[in-house]
């Protein structure tokens, strides 16, 4: 075991991941959140939880496609040590993903395939073109449409699940969780929350967009989504439709259950999906496949996605202090990465691309 004491503030995606990494290799770890435990105040359990390198790169202009493979792989890793931890399987796959257009607006997947051989020339053989015949063979429900765009290397993860067995494997393997704490503050060593202040070896702050009054720059980007039963609809991988004004995805679940989003607002509301949001999702959906029609909505969520200026993730170090944040709509594609820098931080070694890690660990070497 080893003696240093680290308090995490904020158990959403990377509080969670931090911690369970950290108390694999040993650590004592606390956990701080206003939640019940479950993770349901996080941006990360509203989240489709795609993993869209490509589609990212594209979407973004940032060079997302090299990290975003190497965290698929190190989510391949983690979620059968995940199994191991706490005896649950988390859904996830690789098996690709879909980009269809309507006829009016195929110029959407030209734009798509030639941005992406413009930004990326090496990975642009891995965006494959399919005629209505094989896009038939890759997903046969997709009649709707005559051509598509075949990203072989995309996938997503069943974000429940995967906080289902985060919350078991924390609690095996030990971790001191406070729950329904909100906290105020967050300093070197140092988490002060409701119930009085904590002192730790290093305080790491992991508060997504609550951390914004204590990191200048950060912001929350507001995103609606709806989760769906659908048992008339069969599909195999997320399946995004290019629009001029608006994307949609539709990432599936176990059990014909579809998260289906998502909006993209520069705000910090975190009210209830709009009406008008919810209307030009469904309708959009709707023309993917009719069988939508008769689908149970089982929920409609909003929540912000925290992100600075630039939307790249960042790790800032101090004293007695780490705060990780900006994750933005990558929190499943570079979180791994994002969790690997960290670690690497604490143990005095450099970033992983395309993670900023800006300060120092002051005294880190008394740390180890
Ligand atoms: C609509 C939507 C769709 C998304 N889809 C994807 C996707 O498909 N793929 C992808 O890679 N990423 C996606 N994301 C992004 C991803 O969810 C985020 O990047 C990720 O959740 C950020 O992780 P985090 O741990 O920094 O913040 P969070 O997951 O938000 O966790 C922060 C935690 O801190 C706690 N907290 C904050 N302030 C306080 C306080 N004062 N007191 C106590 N507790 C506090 C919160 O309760 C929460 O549990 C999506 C996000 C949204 C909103």
């Amino acid at each position: 075991m080893n003696d240093m004491r680290i308090g995490i503030a904020g158990a959403g995606l990377a509080g969670r991941l931090l911690a369970w990494r950290l108390l694999r290799t040993g650590y004592a770890v606390t956990l701080f959140d206003r939640d019940d435990g479950s993770g349901q105040e996080s941006a990360a359990y509203a989240a489709a939880a795609m993993l869209a390198p490509y589609s990212e790169t594209v979407g973004s202009g940032h060079a997302l496609i090299e990290p975003g493979l190497r965290a698929i792989e190190i989510w391949r890793a983690w979620l059968a040590e995940l199994e191991q931890d706490s005896g649950l399987s988390v859904p996830w796959q690789q098996r690709g993903s879909v980009v269809v257009a309507h006829p009016l607006d195929r110029g959407e997947l030209t734009w798509f395939q030639q941005k992406l051989q413009t930004l990326t020339p090496e990975s642009a053989a891995d965006c494959q073109f399919l005629n209505a015949a094989a896009l038939y063979e890759v997903e046969p429900e997709l009649s709707a449409f005559s051509e598509a765009l075949y990203l072989p290397r995309e996938g997503c993860i069943d974000n429940r699940a995967l906080f289902a067995a985060l919350t078991r494997a924390l609690t095996q393997r030990g971790a001191d969780w406070h729950s329904g704490q909100t906290i105020l503050e967050v300093s070197a060593g140092r988490i002060l929350t409701t119930s009085g202040s904590h002192a730790f070896t290093l305080a790491l702050d992991c508060r997504g967009t609550g951390a914004k009054a204590q990191m200048p720059g950060l912001r929350g980007v507001r995103g609606e989504l709806l989760w769906l039963h659908a048992p008339e609809v069969k599909l195999n991988r997320p399946v995004r439709l290019m629009h001029p004004r608006y994307q949609l995805y539709i990432a599936p679940r176990p059990e014909q259950v579809y998260v289906i989003g998502a909006t993209e607002l520069e705000s910090e509301s975190m009210a209830p999906i709009t009406v008008r949001s919810e209307l030009e999702l469904l309708s959009a959906l709707y023309s993917v496949h009719e069988g939508f029609s008769e689908a149970s909505v089982l929920e409609a969520r909003s929540h912000c996605r925290p992100a600075f200026a630039d939307n790249l993730p960042k790790i800032s170090l101090s004293e007695g202090l780490m705060r990780v944040n900006g994750l933005y709509r990558h929190g499943y594609l570079l979180g791994p990465l994002l969790v690997e820098s960290a670690l690497a931080a604490l143990h005095g070694q450099g970033p992983l691309p395309p993670i900023k890690c800006e300060g120092a660990l002051f005294a880190r070497e008394e740390l180890h």
